[in-house]
This record gives C-alpha cells, sequence and structure tokens, in this order.
C-alpha cells in the first residue's frame, strides 16, 4: 500500500495527538508529537533557569540549542511513544501546567522553531508518518498527502483537559486551564514565526460534539480514501 505523509494541526487540547497517535498504531504508521519537541525544548530552559517569570534568557537558550536532543521511544505498556530529552523519559514532565505555561513563547522562538522543523522535516522523509502540531500542513509539510485541522470550542477543550490533569492528580482549576487554552491559542495564532494557521487544502474537523469513536471512523474514511486516490494517481498520472 502507498505510503503517504498525514498532517494534523490544530488547537490546543482539540484531541488531535489521542487521535494522531491511534491512527498512527492503527495503519502501522510512525507518530510524531511535534508539541512534545517544544515541550521538552521548554522543560530544558526551566531545568536550566533560562525562563524567569515571563523573561526568556534567549541567548543562553540558543547557545544551548545543539545540547538538546530529543527522541521518542516506544513505550509497550501504552502503545504510544515516550518523549526523551538526553535519554531521560520526560513524557510525564512536558505535560505539567508549568511546562503549558511557559511553552507557546518558547515555540514561538525563530531559532527554537528552525531547529525543530529540520528535525521534523528529517524524520518524515520516511513517509509512512502521521504528524501533529500547529504547522505541519503549512511550514513543515506543505505537500503532504492529507492534510487535517482539529478544533473544537475553547470550553471544551478547557473541560477535556482539566479532567485529564484532575486524573493525573494536578491541583488545577478549570477557569485556570481555560485561560491557559486561550493564551495558547493567542499565541499561537499570533506569533510572526510560522503561526498557526489552516492550510487551504486541509479539511477541518470540529469535534466539540463527536465521540471519540465517531472521530477514529471519520478518520479512517478519509485516510482511506486518500490512499487510494493517491494509488490510482499513481497507476493514471495524467488522469
Ligand atoms: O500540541 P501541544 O499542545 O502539546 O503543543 C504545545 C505547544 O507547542 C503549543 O501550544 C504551541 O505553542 C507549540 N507548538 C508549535 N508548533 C507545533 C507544535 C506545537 O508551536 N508544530
Amino acid at each position: 500500500m502507498k505510503k503517504i505523509v498525514i498532517a494534523i494541526d490544530g488547537h490546543s487540547s482539540s484531541g488531535k495527538s489521542t487521535m494522531a497517535k491511534d491512527l498512527a498504531r492503527e495503519i502501522g504508521y510512525i507518530y510524531i508529537d511535534t508539541g512534545a519537541m517544544y515541550r521538552a525544548v521548554t522543560l530544558y530552559a526551566l531545568q536550566h533557569h533560562y525562563i524567569q517569570g515571563d523573561i526568556i534568557n534567549e541567548e543562553a537558550l540558543r547557545a544551548d540549542m545543539d545540547k538538546i536532543n530529543i527522541s521518542f521511544q516506544y513505550n509497550a505498556e501504552t502503545g504510544r511513544p515516550d518523549t526523551y530529552l538526553n535519554g531521560i523519559n520526560v513524557e510525564k514532565e512536558i505535560r505539567s501546567m508549568e511546562v503549558s505555561d511557559k511553552v507557546s513563547p518558547i515555540a514561538a522562538l525563530g531559532f527554537v522553531r528552525r531547529a525543530m522543523v529540520a528535525k521534523q522535516q528529517e524524520i518524515g522523509k520516511a513517509k509512512g508518518i502521521v504528524m501533529d502540531g500547529r504547522d505541519i500542513g503549512t511550514v513543515v509539510f506543505p505537500d503532504a498527502e492529507l492534510k487535517l485541522f482539529v478544533t473544537a470550542s475553547p470550553e471544551v477543550r478547557a473541560r477535556r483537559r482539566w479532567e485529564e490533569l484532575q486524573a493525573k492528580g494536578e491541583q488545577v482549576s478549570y477557569e485556570e486551564v481555560l485561560d491557559n487554552v486561550k493564551k495558547r491559542d493567542y499565541i499561537d495564532s499570533t506569533r510572526s514565526e510560522s503561526p498557526l494557521r489552516q492550510a487551504p487544502d486541509a479539511i477541518v474537523l470540529d469535534n466539540s460534539n463527536m465521540t471519540i469513536a465517531e472521530q477514529k471512523e471519520w478518520l479512517m474514511q478519509q485516510v482511506q480514501s486518500k490512499i487510494k486516490n493517491e494509488e490510482l494517481r499513481m497507476k493514471n498520472p495524467t488522469a
């Protein structure tokens, strides 16, 4: 079967990562969570005290960029890849509110984006990839065969994220999470370096009122029809 690149972009906590992970597992593709990469850089900056309140020591972070090694390793227990920062599993730390709170300003830095995008493009050369983020269909893989843009209302997204954090035992109010979701939407869509926007050829999925099962079914239909079209196109390139 022809292997393609599937780019999944969208708003924070829209459920796109879960969707992308499950899809990759189902169709035997490699899954790359680009948000986890920006989160790992943020964790590194926090660990090295390069972030003090709203001030980022950009020079120090820039000088350290080639010391930040991010990789993914499959976790057989969860059936999903875990994120490693310089060889250490940081999957839990990168999902904390502290990292969520600082990640968007870090992800808005040009030198951070350039380093991450280069790495993402390198990984994606192999095809057979599901990559999720904010700029995958617009900047990282503008030629991706299938592009999706996932969204839901800020309230629905905040509720899902709050429930996730509650389940992990993190003490945080719904209002705080809603505020973080809105703040990240704002920074992500107004930054000058590759802002979050829908690629003109992306298919939009608003999952505010959809169950996970409905979403899965919809997604599989999109993927199967795209792969079929690509195979037909290869057989008959002039059609
Ligand atoms: O997807 P997730 O919410 O984990 O991403 C965390 C943050 O990383 C986003 O709020 C955004 O600021 C940034 N990000 C980005 N570009 C990507 C993926 C994530 O700027 N491709």
